[in-house]
């Protein structure tokens, strides 16, 4: 649903929808950073560059680019080692919050936090009865 917003660049009103996360000036500024990238990783020899030397290629700032990424605006499926960071490890990553191996240490911890509190949970029933009565009551 479009709403009025403030941009949060710079701070001017905007109408905010789905496709819009900056007001109209904002979005065409970063429309020509994108541009910018593009055209430096898109040359052959810059296929493997790094978030950090894209940013000393294209001035562009590091957390504009991963941003970007994060987005989805800046598509690096094409450039291996350009991604931000794991919101566990650090580790470079292309999509998401995680890296695989934290996402699947998350759901591992997950998944025993549900059973210590299903566990708990059985052993409360159990040894309270006067807990079961009030429950089948209502
Ligand atoms: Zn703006
Ligand atoms: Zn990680």
């Amino acid at each position: 649903m479009d709403q009025l917003a403030n941009c949060p660049e710079c701070d001017g009103l905007y109408i905010r929808n789905a496709f819009r996360d900056t007001c109209a000036a904002c979005y065409k500024k970063e429309e020509e950073l994108l541009n910018t990238i593009y055209q430096f990783i898109r040359k052959r020899q810059n296929r493997m560059a790094t978030v950090e030397q894209v940013t000393i290629a294209t001035g562009v700032s590091e957390k504009q680019i991963q941003k970007f990424i994060q987005q989805g605006r800046l598509r690096v499926r094409e450039f291996p080692n350009l991604g931000y960071s794991c919101s566990g490890c650090g580790a470079l990553i292309q999509a998401g919050s995680m890296c695989e191996n934290c996402l699947r240490g998350f759901e591992h911890e997950l998944h025993a936090i549900k059973e210590m509190e299903e566990r708990s949970k059985q052993a409360n029933q159990e040894g309270n009865s006067t807990y079961r009565a009030k429950k089948s009551m209502s």
